[in-house]
């Protein structure tokens, strides 16, 4: 028996209205189409509900998040419109347990580089193709998942990409240029569990590649923590042991 998994699937949702190559690709947004495919592998195990930038307090109310388990989050040119207040939010939330999934250009999110604590920025150039390697197939994020695959269209990302060392890395990318990225890689900060993937430039229909769906519904599965009790960290607590005297 397991617990049903609240997803937000967090989209900066800029794209798809002011490019129409991107909307021929996304009509919708790319976050409906990143819920469809958590909805897709994770079924009834999952209720997927999305946000974006232009909504009140981006949709990421008190509320929202007090009910989410597993945040995801794909921005790029709107970064520095989401309000601090809401990114320290998010983070405190992330810290006290809920998971998160950032997704490609999230590298630069005020929300990433504050949990990473350095500048997460990377090499980049347009109209590649990205080979997927799994470097890790006994992680659960890899379950299903292919020894390598290919994403036919996508933007390269390239090292040096600066973040701390992965607690564990799953993936690694090549490009025809011959770079490497890391391209999933887990961390943990507080309580809480956090994914990176980098695949899913928005100009490319990426997010309906199979692979690519099973890897983000694997890493919603992966940091989702069942609820336990929260420690407070402000909180005095007794040595079980209870109260004794030193010995001299
Ligand atoms: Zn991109």
């Amino acid at each position: 028996m397991s617990e049903i998994i609240r997803v937000t699937v967090w989209g900066e949702y800029l794209h798809e209205r002011q490019d129409e190559k991107v909307r021929a690709i996304y009509p919708q947004g790319m976050h409906t189409t990143i819920a469809e495919g958590i909805r897709e592998y994770l079924g009834e195990s999952v209720v997927v509900r999305t946000a974006t930038l232009e909504q009140p307090e981006h949709g990421l109310t008190e509320d929202v998040l007090a009910s989410t388990d597993v945040l995801t989050w794909w921005g790029h040119i709107g970064h520095h419109l989401v309000a601090d207040e809401i990114v320290d939010r998010v983070h405190d939330r992330v810290l006290s347990g809920m998971g998160l999934v950032v997704l490609h250009s999230g590298h630069w999110s005020k929300l990433f580089t504050r949990l990473m604590g350095t500048t997460c920025s990377l090499r980049w150039r347009d109209d590649d193709r990205e080979v997927v390697w799994t470097i890790n197939p006994g992680h659960p994020i890899a379950r299903g998942v292919p020894p390598v695959f290919i994403i036919p269209e996508q933007e390269m990302y390239g090292e040096y990409f600066d973040i701390p060392q992965p607690d564990e890395l799953v993936f690694l990318s090549s490009f025809r240029g011959g770079e490497v990225f890391r391209s999933g890689c887990c961390f943990v900060r507080g309580q809480g569990r956090i994914f990176y993937f980098s695949p899913g430039h928005e100009t490319y229909p990426v997010y309906y590649q199979p692979e690519v769906r099973r890897i983000i519904a694997n890493a919603v599965q992966w940091v989702y923590a069942p609820p336990a009790p929260r420690y407070a960290t402000s909180t005095c607590i007794h040595s079980p042991l209870g109260w004794f005297e030193q010995e001299a």
